[in-house]
């Protein structure tokens, strides 16, 4: 849209904050200034071995692993990302994507094709959308990296995985994903997106898929992760 006719219209009708619910004038930004600067990056681009990074070592063969912001109970955050999955905000996911494709272009391994990590086509059907595919979207746009949502499939419906051990969500989760084409990621550098990374649980199962795929390299990009992990 033309700058003047946008904010023209946003004079009439101004996005509201998704934080505090003030108005907010830049046309670009899902939360005003002030709960903006609340937001806590980690700067994880900047270092290889963050501890992200670190967390996947010894149970996965990773190339880099970057997350945007530290998770924290209550936080800005956790608002923003709710409303992402929750209340229909798919443009929170492109938001937070295009903060983390900004990041990445400023590593110098490129990416070859983005993959969000699948939802069970179940809970895709309930939710209307896959909450990680709205963040690759983000990535993609600016990366100029294609997306892939067709060859990796969830094929369990997982229950809530909150108040289970590490130990009982690696058992659950055996065998919750599948690839259709295994072609599709020969010789490619691949980047998994989701929105939060805790355990590393999910992203493991993932990435033991494309271990046996010739010359594919893996990295792990996500929103949130806890500060202590
Ligand atoms: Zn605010």
């Amino acid at each position: 849209m033309n700058s003047f006719i946008n904010s023209f219209f946003q004079l009439f009708y101004p996005k509201y904050c998704l934080s505090c619910n003030k108005p907010i004038y830049n046309n670009k930004s899902i939360l005003c200034e002030s709960c903006y600067s609340q937001l806590s990056f980690t700067y994880y681009s900047s270092f290889i071995d963050n501890p992200l990074y670190e967390k996947f070592i010894g149970q996965a063969n990773i190339e880099y692993a970057f997350a945007l912001c530290y998770f924290y109970k209550g936080g800005i955050l956790q608002d923003c990302l709710h409303a992402l999955k929750y209340k229909g905000r798919k443009d929170v996911g492109v938001f937070f994507g295009k903060l983390i494709g900004n990041e990445l272009s400023n590593i110098n391994t490129p990416i070859d094709l983005i993959i969000p990590v699948p939802l069970h086509p179940k809970k895709e059907k309930i939710r209307g959308y896959n909450q990680s595919e709205m963040i690759a979207k983000g990535i993609s746009k600016v990366l100029n990296v294609p997306i892939n949502t067709n060859d990796v499939v969830r094929t369990k419906f997982t229950e809530t995985q909150t108040k289970k051990t590490k130990w009982e969500r690696y058992d659950n989760l055996n065998g919750v994903f599948a690839i259709k084409n295994t072609q599709t990621f020969a010789n490619k550098h691949l980047l998994i997106v989701d929105d939060v990374i805790t355990t590393g649980a999910t992203t493991v199962s993932l990435i033991e898929l494309f271990k046996n795929i010739p010359n594919t390299k893996v990295s792990v990009a996500c929103v949130g992760t806890p500060d202590k992990i």
